[in-house]
C-alpha cells in the first residue's frame, strides 16, 4: 500500500513539474513572440519613417529640382539677354566696322583706286602738265618715253619760229621726243623736246635713267613756248635743245641749229664768257648767282653730277669743260 502511496505522489510531483516547466517554457515563448512583434512593429515603424523620409526628401529634391529649374531658366534667360545684348553688340560693331570701311574706301578711292589712265589719255596730256603716277600702270612708263616725226600741227607750231626754211637741216631730219621728268615741285611732268633724229634715242635712253633716279628738272618745253627766245627759255630755267639760229656775222653754226645740243637747267648752269679783263657775259642774267662753280648749290652740273655722267657715256662733250667759254648747261654731240 506504502508502495502505491510513493508512486502516485511521485506521479504528482512529476505532473507538477512538467507544469511550472510548460508554463515558464510557454511564458518564454510569448515573450519571444511579443518581442517579435515588437521587432516588426519597429522594423514597420523604420521602414514607414525611411518612406516618409524619402518622400521628404524627394519632396525636397522636386522643390529643389523646380529651383534649379528656375535657376537653369533665369540662367537660360540671362544667357539669352546676354547673347541677345552681345549679338546687338556684335551687331552695332560690325555696322559700325562697316561705317568705318564705307569711309575708308571713300577715302580709298581718291588716293589707291583711281580711275586709271591708258597710254592714249597721257599722250593727249600737254607738255608740261603734271602726270599722277598713280594713275598709270607702272608698266606704261617705258612707253612714255617716245620718238616721232614731225607731223602737220607741229610744223606750222614752229615754221618761222624756231624753224626757218634753210640748207643745213629739214624737219625730216629732226624728231619731236616726249618724255618724263621729275619737277623741283617733286612731281612728274611731260616732258618735250625736239632734237635730231640721230642722237633721239640717246636723249630718250638719257631721259629715262634721269627721270628714274628722280633727277630734278624744273621744265621742259620746246623754246617756240618762248618765241624761240633763248634768253627768256634760260631765264625760265627751260631745258630745250632745237632752236635754229643763223649767227650773224659767222659762219659756225650753233649746234642747237641742228638738235645735236641740249641745255639743262640753264639757270642753274649758265653760260658764262670773260669778255674784258674785268667783264663777264653770263646768260641768263638771272643766273648770274650761280656762276662761281666753287660754291655749293642744288642743281649745278659738275663732273659728279649724273646729267654729266649719262651725257658723256652717250658720246656728247659738256660746255663746263671748254677752255675759252663755260657754257655749263650744254651738252652736245
Ligand atoms: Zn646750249
Amino acid at each position: 500500500m506504502r508502495h502505491h502511496f510513493w508512486r502516485k505522489a511521485g506521479f504528482l510531483i512529476l505532473v507538477v513539474l512538467l507544469l511550472v516547466f510548460g508554463g515558464w517554457k510557454w511564458g518564454q515563448m510569448q515573450d519571444g513572440v511579443q518581442r517579435e512583434e515588437v521587432r516588426e512593429r519597429q522594423l514597420d515603424f523604420r521602414a514607414e519613417n525611411t518612406k516618409l523620409k524619402d518622400e521628404l526628401k524627394r519632396g525636397e529634391n522636386e522643390e529643389q529640382k523646380k529651383n534649379k529649374k528656375q535657376e537653369g531658366r533665369d540662367r537660360e534667360a540671362q544667357e539669352e539677354n546676354a547673347q541677345e545684348s552681345q549679338e546687338e553688340n556684335a551687331q552695332e560693331s560690325q555696322e559700325e566696322n562697316a561705317q568705318e570701311k564705307k569711309e575708308e574706301s571713300i577715302e580709298g578711292v581718291s588716293y589707291t583706286d583711281p580711275p586709271s589712265l591708258d597710254l592714249a589719255s597721257v599722250r593727249a596730256m600737254e607738255a608740261g602738265a603734271v602726270l599722277d603716277t598713280a594713275r598709270i600702270d607702272e608698266n606704261m612708263i617705258d612707253s612714255l618715253f617716245s620718238s616721232e616725226e614731225v607731223g602737220e600741227e607741229l610744223r606750222q607750231k614752229i615754221s618761222g619760229i624756231s624753224y626757218q626754211e634753210n640748207d643745213h637741216i629739214s624737219l625730216g631730219d629732226l624728231r619731236y621726243i616726249r618724255v618724263l621728268h621729275m619737277g623741283f615741285d617733286g612731281q612728274t611732268h611731260i616732258g618735250e623736246l625736239l632734237v635730231n633724229a640721230s642722237v633721239a634715242d640717246d636723249m630718250i635712253e638719257i631721259m629715262s635713267e634721269l627721270y628714274k633716279n628722280s633727277y630734278p628738272i624744273e621744265r621742259m618745253l620746246l623754246i617756240d613756248e618762248y618765241g624761240a627766245d633763248d634768253e627768256l627759255s634760260m631765264s625760265d630755267n627751260n631745258t630745250s635743245a632745237f632752236n635754229y639760229r643763223e649767227i650773224a656775222g659767222s659762219s659756225r653754226m650753233s649746234r642747237h641749229s641742228l638738235g645735236v645740243a641740249i641745255d639743262i637747267n640753264p639757270r642753274y648752269n649758265p653760260y658764262v664768257k670773260k669778255t674784258g679783263s674785268n667783264e663777264t657775259k653770263i646768260s641768263p642774267a638771272n643766273g648770274a648767282d650761280y656762276a662761281d662753280r666753287s660754291q655749293e648749290f642744288d642743281h649745278k652740273i659738275d663732273e659728279n653730277d649724273l646729267c654729266y655722267q649719262l651725257f658723256t657715256e652717250h658720246g656728247f662733250t659738256w660746255g663746263g669743260s671748254w677752255n675759252s667759254v663755260k657754257d655749263y648747261q650744254h651738252f652736245e654731240k
